[in-house]
């Protein structure tokens, strides 16, 4: 059974002769441990579905269900909740916040769930030297490099210990060293954890080391791949 599935997933923006459908009707499961990747040129949806994924925005038509749960019976309150508990988000821009610690920023997410942070202690040194940034934790972000900082982003995402990773170009801006190792990052949590990643990407690289690349075309799938050809890429 899917731990992630979207039902004839339709999105259009705005209305009348203005009208964008963004998405026009997307079927698809992804299982737990699962390291997915979706391509396709611009414009063809691909934020908009990681966007819905991660109950950012609401589908026009269609559903998603993470878990069992269906999001669309479920009012902002416990989106919110489910978000922080359930998900994590890797973004291209970092937000990492500048004045704090890779510690301090790891653990956002835990304070802001008001849960106590007492029993993170071993987790934290486990994800630290995950993502190998042990030496790191007092650092602040204008002391890392960019792949360094994204580690740290990441081992935000993970804290919690989400089903559901989504990651927005997460090798946009590294280089192609420092991009494998945050693909072996993604795809090592996935599988140890059964966590769920999918991914949004242009990097032919990064779609090599899924096990499964999703392609979109005007709002539609029009291809799956185990094995990217990089003449579909680009
Ligand atoms: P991709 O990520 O593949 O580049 P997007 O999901 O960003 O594609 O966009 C899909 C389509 O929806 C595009 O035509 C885009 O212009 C349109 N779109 C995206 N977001 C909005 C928005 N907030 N308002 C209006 N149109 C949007
Ligand atoms: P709230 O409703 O509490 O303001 P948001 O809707 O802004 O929450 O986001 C919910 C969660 O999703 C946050 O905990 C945040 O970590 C994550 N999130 C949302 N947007 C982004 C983003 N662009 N980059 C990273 N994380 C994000």
């Amino acid at each position: 059974k899917a731990a992630v599935e979207v039902v004839d997933l339709g999105k259009t923006y705005g209305s009348g002769p203005t009208a964008v459908r963004a998405l026009k009707g997307i079927s698809l499961g992804f299982a737990g441990g699962e390291f997915a990747a979706i391509m396709g040129p611009s414009g063809s949806g691909k934020s908009t579905l990681l966007h819905i994924l991660g109950a950012l925005e609401e589908p026009s038509s269609g559903r998603v269900v993470i878990g069992g749960t269906e999001l669309s019976g479920l009012s902002d309150k416990k989106l919110t909740l489910l978000r922080r508990a359930r998900m994590g988000f890797v973004f291209q821009a970092y937000n990492l916040i500048p004045t704090l610690t890779s510690e301090e920023n790891v653990m956002l997410p835990v304070l802001i769930s008001g849960e106590g942070t007492a029993k993170y202690e071993e987790r934290l040194d486990e994800l630290f030297s995950l993502v190998g940034l042990g030496k790191r934790r007092s650092h602040r972000p204008d002391e890392l490099s960019g792949g360094e900082q994204q580690r740290v982003a990441i081992a935000r995402a993970l804290v919690r210990g989400p089903d559901l990773i989504l990651a927005d170009e997460p090798t946009g801006n590294l280089d192609s060293k420092t991009g494998a190792g945050v693909l072996d990052l993604l795809r090592e949590s996935a599988a140890r954890y059964g966590q769920t990643v999918v991914m949004v990407t242009h990097d032919a690289r990064a779609a090599a080391v899924a096990d499964r690349v999703v392609f979109l075309a005007d709002g539609k799938v029009v291809d799956e791949a185990r094995e990217p050809d990089a003449d579909e890429i680009f």
